[in-house]
């Protein structure tokens, strides 16, 4: 949980840090002296009471009644008659994400967005993050300052907290694993396993910008990150899942990270059910093409099936949201044309910069 002695690793700057000092003592040592030779702009408790209060400043009530950063656990209050939710993602350089692509502050912003995606498919709100970080020595400082910058004014969107982590030197690439930790009424969490024969499947959002941006930018392509706002600052759809499962509409959920064909295999092995969708209803963002929407991962939409008797309204919170198909018996998911031709859709998510 942020100790002091390894925030040296945390916000490296460019000077030479021997990297065979394993010696605790030494460490310490040498960034006393760096520090006091003006080489290091600030000291490790600086640079946690930095990243302290920018953290504070992104929820003001820091972990109601709880502990943040600064001692060996957070503690954090689960709300009475809720359920812990719990979240893990990866977010790694070359994989994810590529420096020479994609801003620092989208990294950040991006990196939490897959953690708070996650909640809201389960229809639950954020509690408390937490980010594990492992940065390549020569990083600058303006780069993780731009990645915290985008993470944190997330954060803040949805008045949640950082409230810990770890910090390590990494042996190449940034490597960012995010955790995020939420809640859900007992019991009401909604889950993949919920779908049945009849229940109508619907998306939020539009779908494929996101893949679409990487296709582009893989060919060499030039791209505006404000052209392609799916890709760079995806929105995590927390309010929408709140008020599906608020309003007892959803019967399954998932968020679309990998893909509307895949996800849905998951909600349909899951709920050991088959499904029906319509090409024409499937909403296809404007940059993007019918591939991107339906193979194109990192939308972070939401897909959800209700049962046939509830309403769902054609915009939740703001969001449209579109029915595309119907859950079926069996177990294979169909794609059907305005001819009415049925081809069988297989999962075939979107592979991270695919050459
Ligand atoms: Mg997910």
């Amino acid at each position: 949980m942020y100790p002091a002695c390894l925030l040296l690793y945390a916000f490296p700057r460019r000077f030479p840090v021997p990297s065979n000092l394993d010696d605790e003592e030494a460490r310490q040592n040498l960034h006393r002296n760096l520090y006091i030779e003006g080489l290091v702009p600030l000291p490790e408790k600086a640079l946690i009471h930095r990243l302290r209060a920018r953290a504070a400043t992104s929820h003001k009530a820091a972990i109601r009644g709880g502990v943040g950063i600064g001692d060996d656990c957070a503690v954090v209050p689960i709300p009475r008659g809720h359920q812990a939710l719990i979240t893990t993602d990866f977010s790694l350089e070359n994989v994810h994400f590529k420096r020479a692509w994609h801003p620092a502050e989208s990294v950040g912003h991006r990196c939490l967005t897959r953690g708070l995606s996650d909640i809201a498919a389960m229809g639950g709100e954020p509690l408390a993050l937490f980010l594990s970080l492992a940065l390549p020595r020569d990083l600058p400082q303006s780069w993780v300052d731009g990645f915290f910058r985008g993470l944190l004014k997330l954060a803040g969107k949805f008045k949640v907290s950082l409230a810990g982590g770890d910090t390590a030197q990494s042996p190449g690439g940034v490597l960012a694993d995010i955790v995020v930790l939420g809640s859900v009424p007992k019991g009401k969490a909604v889950l993949r396993s919920g779908a049945r024969p009849g229940d109508r499947i619907y998306v939020t959002g539009e779908l494929g910008a996101s893949a679409a941006a990487i296709d582009l930018l893989s060919r060499g392509k030039k791209i505006r990150p404000r052209d392609f706002l799916g890709h760079f600052h995806p929105m995590p759809r927390i309010e929408v899942g709140r008020l599906l499962r608020e309003k007892g509409l959803a019967s399954a959920m998932i968020d679309i990270s990998d893909g509307l064909s895949t996800d849905l295999g998951h909600i349909c092995e899951e709920s050991g059910a088959g499904a029906e969708i319509e090409i024409d209803a499937i909403p296809v963002a404007r940059k993007a093409d019918l591939r991107f929407a339906l193979h194109g991962g990192e939308d972070y939409e939401l897909l959800f099936t209700a049962a046939g008797g509830k309403k769902v309204p054609s915009r939740i919170a703001g969001v449209e949201v579109r029915q595309i198909g119907v859950v079926t018996r069996g177990w294979k998911v169909w794609i059907r044309d305005k001819d009415g031709l049925k081809q069988e859709l297989k999962p075939q998510g979107w592979e991270h910069f695919r050459k």
